[in-house]
């Protein structure tokens, strides 16, 4: 656990709240040697260590953009059951850990859930007197409709999902309920430099938030990808995609875009430092690991 400053983004500085560290090897998501070694010189260190393993990070995002301060994935929560141990009844000083990044929960005022899987919108609430309030009590929560409705009022139209079972409940409902849920259809202007965007696949209803700041640019793209990896061979599955199809398609759109406009691609779950960026040449994109000074 650490809370600490991960990238300059322009004139924005990303900060990180991390709740769980899980380790993970590169053979979880392929088995393809040749591809591995032929992509080692990038994702050494950060993303591949000597051993061919790699941590998935399960962290929030905080930063400020035009005044506000906005908050990316609120992870899985305190006190939430879970049926996987990592994640189950967690007891993490994440509101403490928010604070030695300079935050106190009543300083946001965005919290940006990239979709509504447990690790992405946990610490929308938290337990007080035996009930599930907001923890951010002054911030604006940004979801999809589409997003809402899968797991909430629609639920019964789409598969069981084992993993989320409870989190409407727990997590996305107290704070509709309490009138702090922004629900937009597809793109959505935040602030001049802040917007949310469509990026489905992982769910049907996930989302990207971008920053502009500066001559900068980054994307927070969520689950779309969870080894940099996926960006050299889209198709390499990661567990639960809701559609496969779209999740590939968007990880090439995202690897063309982050190579054509220099954006930086930051999803949720990477080692630090957390951000991939891209550029052609000739008919290849290639990526690197992000510069800690990201301009
Ligand atoms: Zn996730």
């Amino acid at each position: 656990m650490g809370a600490d400053t991960v990238l300059s983004i322009g004139n924005s500085q990303l900060h990180q709240v991390v709740e769980v560290r899980i380790p993970n090897t590169i053979d979880y998501f392929t088995q393809d040697e040749a591809l591995i070694e032929a992509n080692r010189c990038w994702l050494a260190p950060h993303f591949l260590d000597e051993n061919n393993g790699f941590d998935l990070v399960f962290r929030s995002f905080i930063f400020e953009a035009d005044g506000r301060v906005v908050l990316v994935d609120p992870c899985t929560g305190n006190g939430k059951p879970h049926p996987i141990p990592f994640f189950d009844n967690l007891d993490v000083p994440f509101i403490e850990l928010l604070g030695e990044t300079g935050f106190r929960p009543e300083d946001v005022d965005f919290v940006v859930c990239t979709h509504l899987h447990h690790d992405h919108c946990g610490w929308n609430t938290e337990l007080r007197d035996g009930k599930w309030v907001p923890t951010f009590p002054n911030a604006r929560y940004i979801m999809q409709r589409s997003e809402y409705l899968r797991w909430g009022p629609e639920a019964d139209k789409h598969p069981e999902f084992a993993l989320n079972v409870g989190v409407f409940e727990q997590s996305v409902r107290p704070v509709v309920e309490a009138g702090l849920a922004d629900l937009v259809d597809g793109a959505h202007r935040l602030t001049p430099d802040l917007g949310v965007e469509p990026a489905p696949g992982h769910t049907l209803g996930h989302q990207l938030l971008r920053l502009v700041s500066g001559d900068a640019e980054a994307l927070f793209c969520g689950d779309c990808f969870h080894h940099p990896i996926q960006l050299v061979d889209p198709m390499i599955p990661f567990g639960d995609a809701e559609d496969q199809t779209l999740v590939e398609e968007m990880r090439r759109k995202l690897a063309a875009r982050a190579a054509d406009t220099g954006a930086l691609l930051i999803p949720a779950h990477l080692p630090e430092p957390c951000g991939v960026r891209a550029w052609r040449e000739g008919a290849k994109i290639s990526f690197a690991a992000a510069a800690p000074d990201f301009r």
